[in-house]
């Protein structure tokens, strides 16, 4: 049966690391500031922005919320990112997702300054990621990699299969899998013959979005599994994209939901902030 990777132990190793740096950061004088826009009442989207904040409170950073209403314009939503961009004390800005159809998604991220972009949603810091240049990765993405850092588990020149071509985390992961030398394949809702793809990686990542999708037979014997869903089955209860039951049976090492890839995300969302914090020292 499989080793469990156990996301939540290591990102509060990682959190006791950042902690650290916060500290010797707010000895010179600064401490990283992160805002949060919430726009509108999802209750999904509240859980998200107040767990981030609780984050940035155990690590002793700076966390400002700002909550507009449904009906913000775009302007004054365009106009409060502005007014971040220039504000010194704030070394990230994050509009949580999704907000109103009325507002332009893409207009909103683009207008968050790069060097502040601490989700690693803009176009520039996409970009720089695809050419190997330093950039804020995306924080899921970039936790799988940690994760994978931290069992042990190279990349270079291992088969990666990742199910999902999402910009968040399909696509991003594969591109810094790639960065690290694996040969990636992508499979998404069009693929023909998924089970053919994905029973040839040595590492298989499922950002897919459906409860308990990937099963024992889509998996290579000893794969490293890496499950990114967050899904609630029929009677309400937490699970993955991968039947972990079904798979841990086979997997090498495997991700599990619970206590898996998600502590890792809000952790690299503050690893980004810090590193805002530091680089906004020699700008
Ligand atoms: P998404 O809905 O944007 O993308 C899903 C992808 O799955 C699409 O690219 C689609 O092509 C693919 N897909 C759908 N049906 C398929 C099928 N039958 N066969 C193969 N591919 C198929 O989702 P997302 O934003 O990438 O999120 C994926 C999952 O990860 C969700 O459960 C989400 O809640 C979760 N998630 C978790 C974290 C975290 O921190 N752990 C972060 C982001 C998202």
């Amino acid at each position: 049966t499989a080793e469990i990777i156990n996301g939540k132990e290591i990102a509060a190793k990682k959190r006791e690391e950042i902690a650290k740096e916060v500290s010797k950061l707010k000895e010179n004088g600064v401490t990283p500031g992160l805002a949060v826009i919430l726009v509108g009442n999802n209750h999904a989207s509240r859980t998200y922005v107040t767990n981030k904040q609780k984050a940035c409170q155990e690590l002793g950073m700076h966390s400002l919320l700002i909550e507009l209403p449904e009906e913000v314009s775009e302007e004054e939503l365009l106009a409060k990112i502005d007014e971040l961009n220039h504000d010194a004390e704030i070394h990230g800005i994050l509009v949580q997702l999704p907000i109103p159809k009325h507002i332009d998604e893409k207009k909103v991220i683009e207008s968050i300054s790069p060097s502040k972009d601490v989700d690693g949603f803009h176009p520039v810091n996409i970009g720089r990621m695809m050419t190997g240049q330093n950039a804020f990765l995306p924080c899921t993405p970039y936790g799988i990699m940690v994760m994978l850092e931290e069992t042990g588990i190279s990349v270079a020149g291992k088969h990666v299969v990742v199910v999902g071509r999402s910009n968040i985390v399909g696509k991003p992961v594969g591109q810094l899998m790639l960065n690290q030398h694996a040969t990636v394949t992508y499979c998404h809702s069009r693929t023909k013959d998924l089970k053919f793809h994905t029973k040839q990686a040595d590492i298989l990542v499922a950002a897919v979005g459906i409860a308990n999708f990937i099963k024992a037979e889509h998996v290579k014997e000893g794969a490293v599994v890496i499950d990114v869903g967050i899904n609630r089955n029929e009677e309400g209860k937490l699970c993955g994209d991968v039947d972990f039951a079904e798979v841990s049976e086979i997997a090498g090492f495997i991700t599990p939901v619970p206590k898996g890839v998600g502590p890792m995300t809000i952790t690299m969302l503050m690893y980004n902030t810090l590193k805002s914090a530091e680089e906004s020292i020699n700008r």
